[in-house]
């Protein structure tokens, strides 16, 4: 992985992180991923190394891990592991969500926590970075069996908590239901309605408008803002989503009302093609209201549309490439197919979905590639505005939020195309987003003091 020379000084520091933090691949990409773009900046201002601002970046302020034990249908004890990693705090509350799958280990959850101090630096908003979950599985456990595990999960989390400490949202396996089971149990325990304290509410329970399509539709505003740039817009476009989960569900949604034709989508057992455009109703039947498998689209869409099982979608070619299921799912060998079928924007609506190799391949061929600290940032954005309702105890319409996430990501975008400018990169949206989130966090922790 750590093939591109890194500057000197972050060489160091990056040897250092993998001797610390051994076994955590995961995060080691990530780190490895923002240094390989800061050597202008620590030539720029090298105090931000003699200081050790990016040493104590790399160190997360609190690493919390706990038991969560819980009783099955069957009568079974169950045990699982709920992990917190309260990144950064220099710019606000910790801020990210918590991820339900198996695969969750620490290196996961210090991983998307490091990207999570970046993004939500880039977006402007007050709010720190962290992330947290658990390797319990939701697939095929009832809904009891969910709040049971959500109650304990957070009977221990709980005093960790609060709207100006850490406030999680969902991601891979948490959406509106685990919120509504935890935020009941926070609000049971603490005896406070103390609604700032998650984000990804329901609407009845104090959430936003916008903020369940916000990742997805965000996602689609920055490519938006990308083809503007080159003069060029999503009509006639054919798209691949990976996923079918929140984020690619409504990131179809919105490539549709652009204009573009999202061919085929996923899950983790298979993709379907459907050349007349993915149906967001019948996917929203299959995913949100059955918790079924993507194979099931086939039969309620009547015609046109086929499943392959056992095969990355990513052997679809297409104009637009918008990864949203999970972490390198994109390979080196995928990123060429894709390339080869003529290819030319990438964005991640997922977090780090395509390889350091793919990375490097599209860079190459000159395809336009969004990461996804900066293209899925309107999901934390858009967080940020629920807790800035709840606080002032208002609610805003669909249209209005919508509004100003649309604005948000304009920003972001701007934001990432004059820092890469800056630092003499034009169009590199990788060093724009990571040397913009580094510079507004790094300035912060400088005026905060070694602490
Ligand atoms: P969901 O749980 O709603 O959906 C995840 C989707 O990805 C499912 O279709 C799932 O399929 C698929 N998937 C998961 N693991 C794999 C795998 N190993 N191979 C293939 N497909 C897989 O999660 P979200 O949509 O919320 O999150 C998707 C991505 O977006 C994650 O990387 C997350 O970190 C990122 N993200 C989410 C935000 C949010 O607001 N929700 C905000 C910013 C980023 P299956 O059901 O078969 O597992």
């Amino acid at each position: 992985m750590a093939e591109i020379k890194l500057h000197d000084k972050l060489e160091v520091l990056f040897d250092e992180v993998m001797h610390r933090n051994a076994g955590e691949t995961e995060f080691h990409q990530a780190v490895h991923e923002v240094l390989d773009t800061l050597g202008p900046v620590v030539v720029k201002h090298p105090e931000y190394v003699d200081s050790a601002i990016i040493r104590r970046l790399c160190e997360p302020e609190r690493q919390i891990i706990f038991r969560v034990p819980w009783v099955d249908d069957d009568g079974v004890v169950q045990i699982n592991r709920g992990f917190r990693v309260e990144f950064n705090s220099a710019l606000g509350p910790y801020k990210g969500g918590l991820r339900f799958h198996p695969s969750v280990y620490l290196g996961i959850v210090k991983f998307l926590g490091f990207e999570q101090i970046f993004k939500n630096s880039l977006t402007g908003l007050p709010i720190g970075g962290g992330k947290g979950g658990s390797d319990f599985d939701p697939k095929g456990r009832s809904d009891g069996e969910v709040m049971r595990f959500c109650q304990s999960f957070m009977t221990e989390l709980y005093r960790h908590l609060g709207e100006y400490t850490d406030v999680p949202a969902g991601d891979i396996g948490v959406g509106t239901r685990e919120i509504g089971y935890m935020f009941g149990q926070y609000k049971r325990i603490t005896n406070r309605y103390e609604s700032g304290v998650f984000t990804g509410k329901g609407l009845t329970w104090g959430g936003s408008q916008v903020r369940t399509e916000a990742t997805g539709y965000g996602t689609v505003f920055f490519i938006d803002e990308m083809l503007r740039s080159k003069k060029d817009s999503f009509e006639g476009k054919q798209v691949v989503v990976s996923g079918s989960g929140n984020v690619a569900i409504y990131a179809i949604e919105k490539i549709h009302q652009l204009g573009g034709t999202v061919i085929g989508c996923s899950d983790s057992g298979g993709y379907i093609v459907d050349e007349k455009g993915v149906d967001v109703e019948v996917l929203r039947e299959v995913k949100e209201v059955r918790r079924a498998r993507i194979g099931e689209y086939v039969e309620l869409r009547a015609g046109g549309a086929t499943y392959v099982p056992d095969r990355s979608v990513w052997e679809l070619g297409c104009d637009i490439a918008v990864p949203c299921a999970t972490q390198n799912e994109l390979s080196g060998a995928q990123a060429a197919a894709l390339i080869n079928s003529g290819c030319k924007v990438v964005a991640e609506g997922a977090n780090m979905p395509c390889t350091p190799e793919a990375v490097k391949l599209f860079a190459e061929a000159g395809v336009m590639f969004a990461p996804g600290k900066a293209a899925n940032a309107g999901g934390v954005a858009t967080s940020a505005l629920e807790m800035q309702q709840n606080a002032s105890r208002d609610s805003w319409t669909f249209e209005e939020t919508e509004e100003r996430l649309a604005e948000i990501m304009g920003r972001i975008h701007d934001r990432c195309v004059e820092t890469a400018e800056e630092y003499g990169q034009p169009g590199n949206y990788v060093a724009g987003a990571n040397i913009a989130g580094f510079i507004r966090v790094a300035d912060a922790m400088s005026a905060l003091g070694i602490v």
